[in-house]
């Protein structure tokens, strides 16, 4: 157990990094966090920063004797940084998610080995692959990026067989895989907490919608859809948990479909999809990961509302904010971020 008044570590600075820090505070724990990045929305809620590159070894070994134990907003650290670190001190979750989540192949086939169902789907490593992947999967699909795609960037729909050389351009050469169009009725996401002892609790589903490949809104309680997916969805997130011995909150994205749940993705981390719980359940994703990694008994996962509309403020929506405060049903969450870049999250907005 790491107590309050110990110091959490967190690799990424971005803004769930700064929400996580935020939650910790009441808890009684101080933050250190270590990201390359310029600009470190999380690092300005931090009570300590270390701005260097992942691969700085001396940085990382003063970064691991400084915390009691470590964990990431963001899945796309590189996997020997945690391993260094994690030799050193409890990295939580461990390297064994980042592994999976960080490559589209190796997770789908990890899921597929647990029963889950995702869309059909090949790995494409050339022109020729992707023709054979097209007659294999069929049209309409999704050509993604095995690695380092987030918010539908590195992804190029496929109408027919004859986009395939544009298509291949566009990921220019990268390692892909194709998957299957999904028709889907609804998107939804579960997140669990699990423990060190391996204790688990799971937030009501989120319905989300999203807009050119970005989460524009998540509503909680779920549709009809989703709500006919939800339990087999909820199961096979909890073995997901439990196969990697997880520790933490855990997002996992899917497709609600007649056929039941599709797996779509998952996240190693605290997810845009549960940011409702901030305001709408009684312990928020970002405090039940603080109490998860350090072993602290998990909080309740019940509404405090009956229902929650989670929307982003993505690019200058964000000048909304003062309509925003001027509604009593609205809690408005920024980040702090100094560039309003088109499509870039810059906050959201809870309405009650
Ligand atoms: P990211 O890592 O960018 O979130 P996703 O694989 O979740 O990547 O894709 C982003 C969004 O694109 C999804 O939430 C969904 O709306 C759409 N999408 C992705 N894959 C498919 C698919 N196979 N069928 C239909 N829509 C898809
Ligand atoms: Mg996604």
């Amino acid at each position: 157990m790491i107590l309050p008044g110990a110091t959490i570590g967190i690799l990424g600075g971005g803004q769930l990094g700064r929400m996580l820090a935020l939650a910790a505070a009441p808890l009684g724990y101080r933050v250190h966090v270590y990201a390359p990045d310029a600009e470190l929305v999380a690092g300005d809620v931090a009570a300590a920063v270390t701005r260097a590159a992942w691969d700085d070894a001396a940085a990382l070994d003063r970064f691991a004797a400084a915390v009691d134990v470590i964990t990431y907003e963001f899945e796309n650290v590189p996997v020997a940084t945690v391993e260094r670190l994690a030799a050193l001190k409890p990295v939580r979750p461990g390297v064994a998610a980042l592994r999976v989540a960080q490559d589209r192949m190796i997770e789908k086939r990890f899921v597929a080995g647990l029963g889950g169902r995702p869309a059909p789907f090949a790995a494409v490593d050339s022109l020729a692959g992707l023709h054979a992947a097209l007659a294999d999967v069929g049209t309409p699909a999704i050509l993604k990026t095995r690695r380092l795609g987030y918010d539908g960037k590195g992804q190029v729909r496929i109408g027919s067989a004859d986009e395939a050389g544009a298509a291949w351009a566009a990921v220019a050469g990268a390692p892909c895989v194709l998957e299957g169009y999904v028709a889907f009725a609804a998107e939804f996401s579960i997140l669990v907490a699990r423990c060190p002892g391996g204790a688990e609790v799971h937030y009501p589903a989120a319905e989300n919608v999203h807009r050119g490949g970005i989460l524009s809104e998540s509503h909680v309680p779920a549709g009809a859809a989703v709500a006919a997916c939800m339990a087999e969805a909820t199961a096979l997130t909890v073995r997901i948990a439990d196969a990697l011995d997880y520790v933490g909150v855990l997002a996992c994205e899917f497709f609600a479909c007649a056929e039941g749940p599709l797996f779509n993705e998952m996240a190693p981390r605290v997810h845009n999809s549960g940011h409702w719980t901030q305001d709408g359940a009684l312990t928020s994703q970002f405090e039940q990961h603080v109490r998860a990694i350090c072993g602290l008994p998990l909080g309740p996962v019940t509404m405090r509302v009956p229902r929650v509309r989670m929307e982003n403020l993505l690019g200058d929506t964000a000048d909304r904010w003062p309509a925003l405060l001027a509604d009593p049903a609205a809690k408005l969450h920024l980040y702090g971020k100094s560039e309003a870049a088109e499509g870039r999250k810059m906050g959201h907005v809870n309405f009650l």
